[in-house]
């Protein structure tokens, strides 16, 4: 009956290579009983079926409902055929044609089916620390360049045995082109060397468990990068990483072997738990048990700690034995970027690791844990990495081909074509020369897993950035400065798809302003193209630019004058001067007044580090936001209570709107100087920017008529006000946007830039 033949051919777009697509495609044409074949191409799966109409129904419903773990389907083009009189589905080669757009799987842990084989002793695979298939194991960090397949990655340097050759080979294997396939007599191998890179006698694997729990640090190669690793309950272990790693306070990663022995030291809800047994397997900030069964240097002063699951096959191996949680930390030199090569980590880890777990499957992109916080708005990225990039971005609008470089701090660039939006891993701060470097492979490496050739090139106003230079450095491209904190409003409003206008606040460090000061604490009204400044908070003077960031306790001086100008030496019970002396107040003062390097400043993040230096809590940072953590530490729990707050007030100026908050540090002073304890004061000060940001957008609404709220900028990283400013606004009928899919502080910055960008080119 060939009358009764139809055929179609569908172009499917998205992550459908090496995530076991065209087995899949396969199994589904043979369960719908069609004829045809599948293909790779470098912009996707090319599938041609044929058979009856209704058979080829059967087919594409199966197509859009059932794909397999990893795949993700962002588009099928469908046009008619002609049959050609086949008679059975064929798997053909792969084929190239010139626009590249095939999507790369992020890296994924190791599946429970691979899990189950390296724990079998009968098992060819029993005990191998690489075993993967196409549901699971490593993708971005290991491919060099599309399409997709073995000569292609970091595997090319193995040659594939006969047996694993012939799972490759078959459609029925869950091995079936796993380009990562290997075997203990064909694939990659561990080895451990001794700090002088001398191999160390003995099983590997259990000889570094040995050496961990005699107290050893040991820096351990994974899938992105090397980690430092200690024994979580060893406390002078932990002290001698913190020592060598110079890394004096800030909380150090957990890996555990279960949530049950996360239970032990941990609170884990159900969102949490979802969090950290999925197959992303990021970093979950979590609360930690009052009774810390672990050492206490491991978080310091810290009420929450970062915890992960065992995300590769050696992570299950070495946690198998008796550890509770190893600490796993970036191996890296404090201010320069992970080590992947194994010469590299030797010299540069060299001074800080006792021992090397090593293997020889080469790292071809860098890549973090990605870190994750879990609130009541849902859980929100810190760090964005492994695990999710590069899943890409659905976009409301097309945009031109862009690279959008972000900004300094935790920098991410983003590509973008079309409907469809690239954000990198995070790169780190972008000030050591070896960073520069990370950014620069990262914008090739991501060039060429998205085939993006960028026509359009977005930097930060900031003339300063290195990230602003290099773009500023790239000849004959069409380029665009972006204003920072427009950048962070249309990130969050990209990734939740709204165009705006909307009423946005962006609360952070610090970003350049178009009129040369530097802001922070800022209410938008903003849309992809274009913001008005609607309200800020009052500027004040950033005594030692930079240095004023390191050392908050010169911030608490500044605000203590714009709130009392000289009188501010009556507050003798002031905590800060328990440290502080008059001598160097008055040497800050004189900054302030000769205006010598004193940039004015209307940033949140500042005024969270002053109050936190004069409450007494810290006066020296040793990494960003460490300040304004201690500070929400002490709220507690019920920080969102707005029923006793400060006083500010929001006066006119022209067409904008400058919130004072001299009277609010006043009275912040005064109690701290009358003896009211810092929790009280920390409680106050939280409940009272929840309720300022949160009446100032009723006013906003009144006279534009705006009731989207957007929320981004680093400062809702704090629990406390971004859940307590999101209720309440909530509760005054707006309608609240938060990041969900690119960290709210400058890791997200790179996304807003590349839509404001290509709303402004078209
Ligand atoms: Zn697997
Ligand atoms: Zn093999
Ligand atoms: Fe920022």
């Amino acid at each position: 009956m060939k009358r009764d033949v139809s055929a179609v051919d569908l172009q499917v777009h998205g992550i459908v290579q090496g995530v076991g697509f065209r087995p899949f495609v396969y199994r589904l044409a043979q369960k719908a009983e069609v004829a045809g074949t599948v293909s790779n191409t470098s912009s996707g799966v090319n599938i041609h079926v044929e058979g009856p109409q209704g058979r080829i129904d059967t087919f594409r419903s199966g197509l859009n409902h059932s794909s397999p773990p990893l795949a993700h389907i962002t588009d099928i083009e469908e046009t008619p055929a002609a049959p050609c009189g086949l008679e059975d589905f064929r798997i053909l080669p792969s084929r190239g044609d010139t626009r590249s757009a095939t999507f790369i799987s992020p890296d994924v842990s190791v599946c429970e089916a691979c899990l189950e084989e390296m724990r079998n002793s009968a098992d060819r695979r029993f005990r191998y620390p690489f075993i993967n298939c196409t549901h699971c194991g490593p993708r971005y960090t290991l491919i060099e360049q599309i399409p997709y397949d073995r000569p292609n990655t970091a595997m090319k340097i193995f040659t594939m045995c006969p047996r694993c050759q012939s799972e490759y080979d078959d459609p029925a294997s869950r091995r079936f082109h796993a380009q990562p396939n290997a075997c203990p007599d064909c694939g990659p191998r561990v080895s451990l060397l001794d700090g002088q890179g001398r191999p160390v006698p003995g099983d590997p694997v259990q000889r570094t468990i040995s050496l961990l729990e005699q107290g050893a640090l040991v820096a351990i190669k994974g899938l992105g990068g090397f980690h430092l690793a200690v024994d979580a309950q060893n406390d002078g272990a932990v002290k001698t990483l913190r020592q060598r790693k110079q890394r004096p306070h800030k909380p150090l990663a957990l890996m555990s072997p279960s949530l049950a022995a996360v239970a032990r030291y941990a609170r884990v809800s159900a969102r949490e738990a979802a969090l950290l047994t999925g197959r992303q397997r990021p970093i979950v900030l979590l609360e930690k048990h009052t009774e810390f069964p672990l050492s206490d240097e491991v978080a310091p002063g810290n009420r929450y700690i970062g915890v992960m699951l065992p995300y590769t096959p050696l992570h299950h191996l070495l946690l198998e034995s008796t550890f509770t949680a190893l600490v796993m930390t970036s191996g890296n030199r404090t201010g320069e970027p992970l080590c992947i090569d194994n010469e590299a980590a030797l010299s540069a880890l060299g001074g800080i690791a006792d021992y090397f777990l090593m293997h020889d499957r080469p790292i071809y992109q860098r890549n973090d844990d990605s870190l994750v916080q879990v609130t009541d708005t849902g859980p929100h990225f810190i760090r964005r990495a492994r695990g999710y990039v590069p899943m890409p971005i659905a976009l409301t609008r097309p945009l031109p081909p862009t690279l959008a470089c972000g900004a300094e701090l935790k920098s991410t660039v983003c590509l973008a074509r079309d409907e469809t939006a690239f954000v990198s891993q995070h790169i780190g701060d972008l000030e050591a020369a070896a960073t520069l470097d990370f950014f620069e492979s990262t914008i090739a490496h991501l060039k060429k897993v998205t085939g993006i050739d960028p026509q359009l090139l977005v930097h930060d106003l900031h003339p300063d950035y290195l990230s602003s230079r290099y773009a500023l450095a790239v000849p004959g491209i069409q380029r665009i400065g972006v204003q920072h904190h427009h950048a962070h409003v249309v990130s969050c409003m990209a990734e939740q798809g709204i165009d705006g206008p909307v009423i946005g606040l962006a609360l952070d460090g610090t970003g350049l302003g178009p009129d040369g000061t530097l802001w922070g604490g800022e209410a938008l009204i903003a849309e992809r193209a274009r913001f008005t400044r609607a309200a800020h908070l009052a500027p004040v003077p950033m005594p030692g630019g930079e240095a004023a960031i390191r050392e908050p306790w010169r911030m608490a001086v500044s605000y203590l004058h714009h709130g009392f100008g000289e009188a501010l030496f009556s507050l003798e019970n002031l905590p800060l001067f328990r440290e502080i002396d008059r001598q160097r107040c008055r040497w800050v003062l004189e900054l302030i007044s000769k205006g010598i390097n004193a940039p004015l400043t209307s940033s949140a993040g500042r005024l969270f580090d002053g109050v936190a230096a004069l409450c007494g809590l810290i006066y020296r940072i040793s990494f960003e936001g460490q300040a304004a953590m201690i500070l929400e530490a002490m709220a507690g729990d019920d920080a969102g209570d707005t029923k006793t707050p400060y006083e500010w007030a929001s006066v006119r100026q022209g067409d904008e709107r400058e919130i004072q908050i001299a009277p609010l540090i006043r009275q912040v002073a005064m109690d701290l100087a009358t003896g009211v304890r810092p929790e009280e004061v920390s409680r106050r000060f939280h409940g009272t920017l929840i309720r300022m940001w949160g009446d100032l957008c009723v006013d906003l609404r009144r006279e534009t008529g705006l009731d989207h709220v957007v929320m981004s900028g680093g400062v809702f990283q704090n629990r406390c006000l971004a859940a307590g400013l999101s209720a309440y606004l909530t509760r005054l009928g707006f309608r609240v946007h938060t990041h969900g899919k690119v960290p709210a502080n400058d890791g997200g910055l790179s996304l807003g830039q590349a839509v404001i960008a290509g709303a402004l080119a078209a």
